[in-house]
């Protein structure tokens, strides 16, 4: 046999001198994995609750986190077997819930890209700036993260229907996910939702309607509607598994890093199931033994004109007060109460962090200047983690030694943009030199 018929048996692979083996594309999908969730937990309380049962909030009205027999977790997966599997989320499926492989529903969700801004970085005197740039991920946002796990979860629970309130992104991911398993989908937005989203969701294949109101006035209808229509509510936070899904940020994060943390993190906080997550998975992967006991400085970041959780982060309270009147471009971000308000300070607060708002004009501009500058069109949630990283390098919270990590969340193309006005008649001569003075 010669050595390409062995190479194509094996399908042995080499990157950066390391031998990798690979089984198929869809490996991590398709191939059944030891599971080691042991129970669910109040995050109040601390009160259990039993796995593979459907629950919603505890009965505190708190959220419930999966809990996972760590060591179980450690004596089965190696960084080194990690290392050989395919390179998307699904490859940490040991510290994920989903127990049967037939469960998980899928439609390709990459390990996200690490993007420097280095032009970026040396106007703003910081050392490394990275972009986690979740954009790439299914329907555009990493609401697909939160939303497979979720979707699978239900599926493996024996849902059949379920309702959430959105911004837009959430919708788009649970039209996506449900219409790919059979399951039926009832989505609530704002009004003033942009049109893409709201689209883009009812061709996924969700019922949809645009309320008078803000997110907040659409998740009660989910609520009110729960006994009529026996819908199961995935909203954020309010079912344990969307925090699951996203706690893979901080996997991936972790691991392309060569399983070390950055200095900062700057997500930009709605519900705020991202910070809560990539907390969570630090915390697993230091016990398990990947990580050592140093975290980043997580930095919660909103925009001024709804920013509860940094103005409770400021005043030193546990839990933050609905905002009144919200408004901002950055509409993945408008939440003016979260449920898990307590748990994001916390995580705030136990790893030295702080909370940031940047004003709309800010974020505008930033948007700008991180595309023109190093070519990455942010959304405007992501613009804001550069606003506010603008304003925490001129107070000295970040420096020339700095590596930093900015969470690009969704893409810019579902939202408006700047309209050019510039034309060109092609039947009347052309004034190069006033084109390149443009
Ligand atoms: C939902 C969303 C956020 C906020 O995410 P949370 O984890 O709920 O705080 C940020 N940006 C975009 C683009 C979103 O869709």
């Amino acid at each position: 046999m010669d050595c390409f018929a062995v190479l194509a048996m094996s399908s042995v692979f080499s990157i950066n001198g390391e031998t990798r083996a690979m089984t198929g594309f869809n490996e991590n999908t398709t191939t059944e994995r030891p599971t080691f969730v042991t129970h669910l937990e109040c995050s109040m309380t601390g009160k259990r609750y039993q796995a593979d049962r459907l629950h919603g909030l505890s009965e505190a009205g708190k959220p419930l986190l999966v809990r996972y027999d760590l060591d179980g977790v450690a004596a089965a997966l190696s960084k080194e077997e990690l290392a050989t599997r395919p390179w998307d989320m699904w490859r940490y499926r040991e510290l994920l819930p989903v127990r049967r492989a037939e469960n998980i529903v899928s439609l390709g969700e990459p390990v996200t890209p690490l993007v420097a801004l280095p032009a970026c970085a040396r106007e703003l005197g910081v050392g490394e700036i990275l972009v986690k740039d979740e954009s790439r991920l299914p329907t555009g946002s990493f609401k697909a993260r939160g939303l497979a796990l979720a979707v699978a979860m239900a599926k493996e629970l024996g849902v059949t229907r379920m309702a959430m309130p959105t911004n837009g992104n959430a919708g788009a991911a649970l039209a996506a996910y449900a219409s790919r398993c059979g399951i039926e989908s009832f989505v609530f937005c704002p009004d003033d939702t942009p049109d893409v989203n709201v689209r883009e969701i009812a061709l996924q294949g969700a019922k949809v309607w645009k309320v008078n109101g803000l997110i907040n006035d659409c998740g009660k209808i989910v609520g009110d509607g729960k006994d009529a229509m026996g819908w199961f509510d995935i909203s954020t936070l309010k079912e344990p598994y969307r925090i699951e899904g996203k706690k893979t940020m901080g996997l991936e994060l972790a691991e392309q890093l060569g399983w070390e943390t950055p200095d900062a993190i700057f997500y930009p906080t709605g519900g705020g199931t991202g910070l809560i997550g990539m907390w969570k998975a630090f915390a697993e992967l230091e016990n398990i033994g990947w990580i050592g006991p140093r975290r980043p400085h997580m930095v919660a970041v909103q925009a001024a004109g709804c920013a509860p959780i940094v103005r409770a982060w400021e005043q030193g309270a546990e839990h933050a007060e609905l905002w009144e009147g919200a408004h901002t471009v950055a509409a993945g971000i408008r939440v003016p109460v979260a449920i898990g308000d307590f748990l994001i300070l916390r995580a705030v607060r136990d790893s030295a962090g702080y909370a940031l708002a940047a004003p709309d004009e800010e974020i505008v501009a930033a948007q700008a200047e991180v595309a023109r500058r190093d070519g990455l069109l942010m959304g405007p949630e992501g613009a804001t983690t550069f606003a506010a990283l603008r304003r925490a390098a001129q107070k000295g919270l970040v420096g020339k030694t700095s590596r930093v990590v900015l969470f690009n969340c969704g893409t810019a193309l579902k939202y408006p943009m700047p309209a050019v006005s510039r034309t060109l008649d092609r039947h009347q001569p052309i004034d190069w030199a006033a084109l390149a003075g443009a």
